[in-house]
């Protein structure tokens, strides 16, 4: 099998191309190296280039027969799609679209898209499950769920076949293939955290404690990367075995607090973490926890890392051994 991964330099499709790897695929990923990195590509032929470039989507779709395309390569922080919406709305929007069309115009008809629980926006119910009514209330979000309009559509007319996956927060990381989160800046608040706890910052920013939530801080559905990289592979198996298009929401249906995420990575990593607290980040619900029985009834997923503490000893590890990984970045 052959498996185009459009983004598989960045945090989750380099873990899902090593993982691809592993079940003998063949993989070629296309990356920009705008936020990936070049030796995070594992076993598989590293094309550099931009889907904003049609004329070369065509030669590369073309050149290859590829049985799907895995896209993980848009724009992901919040905050910068409501202070530059025209870069979220390029990247995530028109740069699919050209992905898509090239697909279509060489045969390819089978798409896994990584989603958000973005496209939700405050949650009206907890758990979220798929029924949730879609209002996004920041650019990141409206793209993404443009993108799952114009799959329906595309399925109608086109015959393409897609499945969307809607992550809550992935973290965690595969530290024994040298994989992890390489985002620069990074914003997310595991990897954070534990860069506070190996001393490389002076302390985490809590963003709001006044949250109606127990403790005050806002609430989330950790996922491990690894687990989200399964949860694609169900998906290529279910395009392949032709049971059509799906839409599933993928998380642990655990919540936990920023504060209980502070107080596991002081005992995971049994360092001091010191805290600042600072006011609300503009756009964060207070809780976001996915229902995921559908991806377990559908797909067959069944997260294997669910534990808080696992996937904050695995980043863990990684963020350990990150400085070599910085060498490695260097000399490429
Ligand atoms: N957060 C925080 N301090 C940070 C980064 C994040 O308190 O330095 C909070 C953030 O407000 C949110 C939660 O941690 O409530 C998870 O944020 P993250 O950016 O990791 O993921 P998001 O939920 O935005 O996708």
């Amino acid at each position: 099998m052959k498996v185009l991964v459009v983004g598989g330099a960045g945090y989750i499709g380099s873990h899902m191309v090593n993982a691809l790897s592993k079940k003998d695929c063949k993989v070629v990923v296309l990356d920009d190296l705008s936020g990936g990195h070049r030796d995070a590509v594992r076993n598989a032929d590293l094309v550099v280039g931009s889907l904003a470039e049609r004329e070369r989507l065509d030669r590369l779709l073309g050149a290859h027969k590829f049985d799907a395309v895995m896209h993980f390569a848009s724009f992901i922080e919040v905050g910068r799609s409501v202070r530059d919406p025209a870069a979220y709305y390029r990247n995530n929007l028109i740069n699919t679209l050209n992905l898509l069309e090239a697909m279509m115009a060489n045969g390819v008809r089978r798409f896994v898209f990584s989603s958000t629980a973005a496209i939700f926006g405050e949650p009206e119910s907890s758990p979220i499950d798929e029924q949730h009514r879609k209002a996004p209330i920041n650019p990141y979000g409206h793209s993404k769920l443009m993108v799952e309009q114009i799959l329906s559509d595309y399925a109608k007319a086109y015959g393409l076949e897609s499945v969307c996956l809607r992550y809550f927060n992935a973290a965690g990381a595969d530290a024994q293939a040298g994989l992890g989160e390489r985002h620069d800046p990074e914003t997310h608040l595991i990897p954070l955290v534990l860069q506070t706890a190996a001393g490389r910052r002076e302390a985490i920013s809590i963003f709001g404690t006044d949250y109606d939530t127990p403790d005050g801080t806002c609430i989330r559905d950790y996922v491990h990367v690894m687990d989200l990289c399964d949860a694609h592979w169900l998906a290529l198996q279910r395009l392949l075995s032709g049971t059509g298009s799906g839409r599933y929401n993928l998380g642990n249906g655990l919540g936990y607090s920023v504060q209980q995420v502070i107080d596991t990575a002081r005992a995971v990593t049994s360092r001091e973490i010191a805290v600042r607290h600072e006011p609300r980040r503009p756009g964060d619900p207070a809780r976001l926890v996915a229902d995921s029985t559908l991806a377990r009834k559908e797909l067959g997923w069944h997260p294997q890392r669910a534990e808080l503490e696992r996937i904050i000893a695995d980043a863990w590890a990684w963020e350990q051994q990150r400085p070599l990984a910085r060498l490695a970045d260097l000399a490429a």
